[in-house]
């Protein structure tokens, strides 16, 4: 029997591409020569303590389920975190919920949120799974540009030209993945006033908010006036810590927003597993020296780019945070597909093309520095060689 899409798989699954990250890299696959700038995630192994307090719990036997909101020593440490590094009280037995990374936060958030038809803005270029998982929670995204003129900032009146009295929610994500830019404060209150005026609920997606470079300035939208009622700040161990692979990450909101999305939790995932919650329980309470080390490597590499971009003439505007830079490669005439296609296949250099972030991200491309500082340095050394070559054929 041959299944027919369209009988046999949802309405909503067949509307979502799969990821543009995804597609490129399978590309990738196979090839040993290629040196890759794509993937998202830190270089470096989680520190070794952090390995050793999961393997300590496994060897302690420690392999049952958890609450379904996690671990109540995980909590009570995350509420002390987010208080200090942030300014914002949450407390641990009704306001935080320990997820499989920042991933399945962002998806509970949108299933308890919306009912068909809800509207919710994203900004883009963005992570890429913002879209689809609105869509799949049977909500309407609507996308608002932070453009290169702006070196990608949002700004407060872009978003109010896209609230509709349809418009339930908001997903912010300052420091930005894809292009590493932060936001200013005026603009996020301004944002903030916007929120209150339209009685929208704001998910705030602070994966990279710690990994900030020349002074760059964080505020959390939950510390703004009127905003810790009606945000969902989401974080993770997966970037600052170099933990993707514990699957790790926690929200933090109202007890109503965070009973409701436990509900899915406890149906769909349980509780997130035990031993990636002792070890990130082990990052908080231990990690920041080692973090600190890895984010001091990315402020090199950082540097070091931006450098190399510069003499060669590649446009890129200097990222406040996160761990990416996305340079401009329009002089080329080349689309972003094309120029990382052609990349790969003369030079063996994976990036990712920018428009698989949103097509605001055509004309770019994004180079993940979370990378070995060599394999980084010779593919920056490629790419200036085959933007030349682009630009001068
Ligand atoms: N949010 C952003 C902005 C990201 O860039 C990523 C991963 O790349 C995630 C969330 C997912 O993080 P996690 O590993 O915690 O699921």
């Amino acid at each position: 029997m041959s299944l027919d899409p369209k009988r046999h798989l949802s309405r909503q699954i067949q509307q979502i591409p799969r990821s543009g990250i995804r597609d490129f890299f399978e590309l990738v696959i196979g090839r040993d020569d290629v040196i890759s700038l794509g993937v998202g995630e830190p270089d470096f192994s989680s520190p070794w303590h952090i390995r050793e307090a999961a393997i300590y719990s496994l060897e302690r036997g420690e392999t049952s389920y958890t609450s379904n909101l996690g671990l109540l020593s995980l909590r009570q440490e995350i509420s002390s975190y987010v208080e200090r590094q942030f300014g914002m009280r949450y407390d641990p037995k009704s306001e935080i919920l320990i997820t499989v990374g920042v991933s399945e936060a962002i998806d509970l958030a949108f299933r308890a949120l919306l009912n068909p038809g809800d509207e919710v803005i994203y900004h883009e270029p963005c992570y890429v799974s913002y879209n689809p998982s609105i869509t799949l929670a049977y909500g309407l995204p609507v996308a608002v540009s932070a453009t290169p003129e702006d070196d990608f900032a949002l700004r407060a009146s872009t978003v109010e030209s896209a609230i509709t009295p349809k418009t339930r929610a908001l997903i912010l994500n300052f420091p930005t993945n894809p292009t590493g830019a932060v936001i200013e404060r005026r603009e996020l209150e301004g944002i903030a006033e916007l929120a209150v005026q339209h009685d929208l609920i704001v998910l705030s997606d602070e994966i990279y908010s710690e990994l900030r470079y020349d002074g760059a300035e964080h505020t959390s939208i939950a510390t703004l006036p009127g905003m810790k009622d009606r945000t969902i700040f989401l974080h993770g161990f997966s970037k600052y810590h170099a933990m993707t692979g514990f699957r790790i990450g926690y929200s933090c909101a109202p007890g109503i927003l965070t009973e409701a999305m436990m509900k899915i939790h406890q149906y769909s995932m349980l509780c997130a597993p035990i031993t990636s919650q002792v070890a990130a329980t082990e990052a908080l309470r231990n990690g920041a020296q080692a973090a600190r080390q890895m984010h001091q490597t990315y402020t090199t590499r950082r540097n070091l780019l931006l450098t190399r971009f510069r003499k060669a003439g590649i446009p890129c505007f200097a990222p406040g945070g996160a761990f990416y830079a996305f340079p401009d490669i329009r002089a080329t005439g080349m689309t972003s597909q094309g120029f990382a296609r052609e990349l790969l296949e003369e030079e063996a250099v994976a990036c990712v093309p920018g428009d698989a972030f949103g097509p605001t991200g055509d004309g770019f491309l994004r180079c993940c520095y979370a990378a070995n500082t060599e394999a980084l340095k010779e593919a920056l050394d490629r790419i200036c060689r085959f933007y030349s070559k682009k630009i001068r054929p």
